[in-house]
């Protein structure tokens, strides 16, 4: 299993920039927009696996589980960021796992349903306390609005190369943040061998319900 985390001294400048350097990097967007930043190859094919596991992997990946553990683990790392730094997948299949910048700004909503939740752009002092919804009047406003998480996939980072005009201490704090970010996809990797390694997929068969249209007398 190849191992993305890496140990860098962080007293030596030339080290710090080797690694910053040499780190694989990836669209944040598409190719058209040249846009790039630390990224982590997670192709199933690319990480030193058996084909037996790869096979494994391949299979789990046809269940929703198997991307909510996942997603689950990149929100982790962007909420412990205060999501000024976020970690999430791109490429086509999404194979790729690459470091984003974003923050968290109040929303524009300013009061919510009490009942089931709904919410809306509007405050109870402008349009009343029903919900549109669920018709109940349980609409209350917010003290504060609620944050909203806001990603800026079009914005690469340090593609100007120029760590040499850098700071020490800019480029260790830089340095730590794509070692969190390579453990960050270790430990992506190794969630999902155990997860292969303890868990089987299996078919379930669901009933969807469905609408048809049939004739009825008419009546009366
Ligand atoms: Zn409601």
């Amino acid at each position: 299993m190849i191992q993305f985390a890496k140990s860098v001294d962080l007293r030596s400048r030339k080290s710090m920039t080797d690694y910053l350097r040499s780190h694989f990097r990836y669209n944040t967007m598409n190719s058209w927009n040249r846009s790039q930043s630390y990224a982590c190859n997670l192709k199933i094919d690319r990480l030193g696996l058996t084909c037996e596991m790869i096979d494994k992997l391949y299979d789990m990946m046809e269940t929703q589980e198997f991307f909510d553990i996942q997603e689950k683990m990149l929100d982790e790392f962007s909420a412990d960021h205060e999501y000024r730094w976020q970690a999430h997948m791109n490429g086509r299949s999404g194979g790729y796992l690459v470091l984003y910048q974003g923050e968290l700004i109040p929303s524009e909503y300013q009061s919510f349903c009490t009942v089931c939740g709904q919410r809306n752009y509007t405050s109870v002092r402008n349009t009343g306390n029903i919900c549109g919804r669920c018709q109940k009047p349980a609409r209350k406003d917010y003290t504060s609005p609620p944050m909203q998480i806001v990603t800026y996939p079009g914005k690469g980072l340090d593609e100007e190369d120029d760590y040499e005009t850098w700071e020490l201490y800019e480029l260790r704090e830089r340095v730590r943040l794509v070692q969190e970010f390579d453990r960050l996809a270790d430990r992506m990797v190794k969630t999902a061998v155990n997860l292969a390694q303890n868990w089987t997929v299996e078919e379930e068969e669901i009933l969807v319900p469905q609408t048809q249209k049939i004739l009825v007398p008419i009546t009366g």
